[in-house]
């Protein structure tokens, strides 16, 4: 794998591989000096141009546990404010000779366009309404943890999928891995033609109770350019996964930041079926081995370490 742009350029053994890496490097979180030196000497950059809390830590964390050099370059504060384009910024940081670009941007396709700009890996950390390739894979790695195999499971991703990069990574991503999706939310929130990425649309939560896992997702705000749904209030009483809509055998799933009351009740955030947590900590350890997996891929494959090897 030279970059990570898309979850389409994967295929399920590469998921599992990368899961797989993910859960050998799960031990070193758990040392007293969490650090190997599988990439040591190599340079991260870290390019945020929209805000992150979660992506932005953990593949900051992720790099520095591999001990490599990490750049982290938010858009406020640099030139990008003065009005330096995308790939001005890109042909001015490759001065600093980086081995891998870590890029969010709210534009659609941007991760693609920075291959052709830089001689850098590049891993797509969310380009607008597209993909957020890292997160599908941190959610597959959280489910394997828990449930082992997940062919046969039904997940349900309830809520703003139209505005969601992470509904269009997670819907391909689970079905790789023989997961039955179903997409649920207002028609007003659910894209045309959805269907045909394989899964079934819902426009009511009658039938949650047929999910093993309930995924919901953020209202995104910052897309919106109109109202899409008449308000909050009238969103949570429909659509709001809460104690009494939430089964006890499902486990609960969002990708953050969570708008408590909206999409989820409070006490769903903070029951055990929230898997919420967990799925932050699997941030760490999946992009650990993504940047592993970019940096591993771009040498000659049949090279590539072992992931033994990267834990001494
Ligand atoms: N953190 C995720 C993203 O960047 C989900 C969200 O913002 O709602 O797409």
């Amino acid at each position: 794998m030279n970059h990570l742009l898309s979850i389409e350029d994967l295929d399920r053994e590469a998921i599992e591989r990368i899961c797989d890496r993910a859960a050998s490097f799960a031990e070193v979180a758990g040392r007293e000096i969490k650090k190997v030196p599988a990439l040591r000497g190599r340079t991260v950059l870290n390019l945020f141009y929209e805000s992150s809390t979660r992506t932005r830590s953990s593949f900051e964390l992720a790099a520095k546990r591999l001990s490599a050099d990490v750049v982290t370059f938010a858009a406020s504060g640099s030139s990008v404010e003065k009005g330096e384009s995308l790939k001005d910024t890109i042909l001015t940081l490759n001065a600093h000779k980086p081995d891998v670009i870590v890029i969010r941007t709210p534009w659609a396709g941007s991760a693609q366009l920075v291959t052709g700009w830089s001689p850098a890996q590049v891993v797509n950390a969310g380009d607008g309404k597209h993909e957020h390739p890292t997160q599908a894979l941190l959610d597959v790695h959280t489910l394997r943890s828990k449930l082992g195999a997940l062919d046969g499971l039904d997940v349900w991703i309830v809520g703003d999928v139209l505005h969601s990069r992470v509904a269009r990574s997670n819907i391909l991503a689970f079905q790789k891995m023989g997961m039955r999706v179903t997409v649920c939310g207002p028609p007003t929130l659910i894209p045309r033609g959805i269907e045909a990425l394989g899964c079934t649309v819902r426009h009511t939560l009658d039938r949650l109770a047929e999910a093993d896992v309930v995924y919901a997702l953020r209202m995104q705000h910052e897309r919106m350019d109109q109202a899409w749904i008449p308000s909050l209030r009238e969103y949570a009483a429909l659509f709001q996964i809460n104690a009494a809509r939430l089964s006890p055998h499902q486990i609960l799933m969002h990708p953050g930041p969570v708008n408590r009351g909206v999409e989820l009740s409070g006490e769903v955030v903070d029951s055990p079926q929230a898997a919420i947590t967990a799925q932050v900590e699997a941030g760490v350890v999946v992009r650990m081995a993504v940047l592993y997996e970019v940096l591993a891929g771009s040498r000659a494959s049949a090279a590539a370490p072992s992931a033994e090897g990267a834990l001494a």
